[in-house]
């Protein structure tokens, strides 16, 4: 009897991306270092040729021995990320850019310059399992979790063509990053908090940023937000609310079956409490759907019943998706819910919406050959 051989060509690549040195902390790194017969102290060489100089070629890497450079480089930065496809828009200033995983699996990050900062929208998940109807990861459904590799990689890459004067002309710093990209953050936990502390460590255990430049962006996993304030690392918390009532949040934010309104708002004052950084409400302003003023009134009532300078709102127009009903409330009806929360006390502010020409805007990333 003849066994067929299994073609690892044709089969899609599953489990885990390879180890790699930004899944590992000080301790593991020493190690892994050791086990290539260099001593512990080039773990902090290659932390700064990483983390500060943003390099993962030997070729750079002349404070290290040359025999042991490709050795080091092979073991403990295997490529994650292949660059698919890149577009832009806004002149040079929205860049999106596809990425291939090892498996195969391919997920999204866009990077945009402003004139005070430059931020990257990273991804969290291939896919997201969270269902929101208006989003267009969310009707993929979740194929994995990134690893903290992989969501770092991403950052390395960008923060790289940021300093490499490709995005829209001159050498720009990476300063601000926000999990918006595809995936609910709190939902791939250990891998999220590694990054985020990857992203706020000084030079060289990390890339810098000031923790309030971090934004992790969530449905309202309340164990999750707890667990986050608990860390130690004030970045800002972003919930994406998007109704203020359980009838329409059902249907919005279908985790709401599990967590309330009441129950996310309460959490995300926790987390005001623990970190004193003000909470922003993520509000997708959909037409007739959500946009009504009784709804803005009553998340003015909310907000304002759990204290004052706590909280902003951060209404956003839709970006449409493909297929779907929805679409962006009139100008005139956001402007009024805009009125409404400000005339409570609320500070709101629009959010811009970047790249929907690209679908690189919030709630577009979606993997077009799917
Ligand atoms: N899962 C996380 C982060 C991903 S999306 C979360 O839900 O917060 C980042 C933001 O974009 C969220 O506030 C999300 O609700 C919003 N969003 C999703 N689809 C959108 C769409 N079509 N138009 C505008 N915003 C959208």
């Amino acid at each position: 009897m003849t066994t067929l051989p299994t073609l690892p060509m044709l089969q899609p690549r599953r489990g885990k991306p390879p180890r790699h040195f930004t899944d590992l902390d000080p301790a593991e790194r020493a190690d892994a270092v050791k086990q290539l017969g260099q001593p512990a102290f080039r773990a902090k060489q290659l932390a700064t040729h990483y983390y500060d100089h943003l390099t993962v070629d030997a070729g750079d890497m002349t404070d290290l021995p040359a025999a042991a450079r490709e050795s080091l480089v092979g073991e403990l930065f295997p490529p994650l990320l292949t660059k698919v496809t890149q577009l832009t828009a806004d002149d040079g200033a929205t860049v999106k850019t596809l990425w291939n995983l090892i498996d195969h699996a391919k997920v999204e990050s866009v990077l945009m310059k402003y004139p005070d900062r430059a931020t990257l929208c990273v991804t969290s998940q291939a896919g997201c399992g969270m269902a929101c109807p208006f989003c267009a990861t969310g009707q993929m459904g979740l194929t994995r979790n990134l690893s903290a590799g992989e969501i770092i990689e991403q950052v390395r890459l960008a923060a790289r063509q940021a300093r490499d004067g490709e995005l829209g002309g001159d050498p720009v710093r990476l300063s601000n990053v926000v999990f918006m990209g595809m995936g609910e953050p709190l939902a791939n936990y250990a891998a999220v908090i590694t990054a985020v502390r990857a992203l706020t460590s000084p030079p060289p255990e990390g890339f810098g940023l000031s923790a309030r430049h971090v934004t992790v962006s969530t449905v309202g996993l309340v164990t999750g937000i707890d667990r986050l304030a608990s860390e130690g690392i004030p970045v800002t918390l972003a919930l994406s609310l998007h109704a203020p009532d359980d009838e329409l949040r059902d249907e919005l934010v279908p985790i709401n079956a599990r967590w309330k309104v009441d129950e996310a708002l309460d959490a995300a004052r926790r987390y005001f409490d623990a970190t004193g950084r003000r909470v922003s409400i993520e509000y997708a302003l959909i037409r007739d759907m959500n946009d009504h003023a009784h709804r803005a009134e009553l998340l003015a009532k909310k907000l304002n019943a759990r204290g004052d300078g706590w909280v902003h709102v951060n209404p956003i127009p839709l970006n449409p998706t493909p297929g779907s009903k929805w679409t962006a409330s009139d100008p005139k009806v956001e402007q009024e819910f805009v009125r409404i929360l400000r005339m409570h006390g609320i500070p709101t502010t629009i959010r811009d919406t970047r790249g929907s020409d690209i679908d690189g805007a919030c709630g577009q990333l979606a993997i077009k050959e799917r």
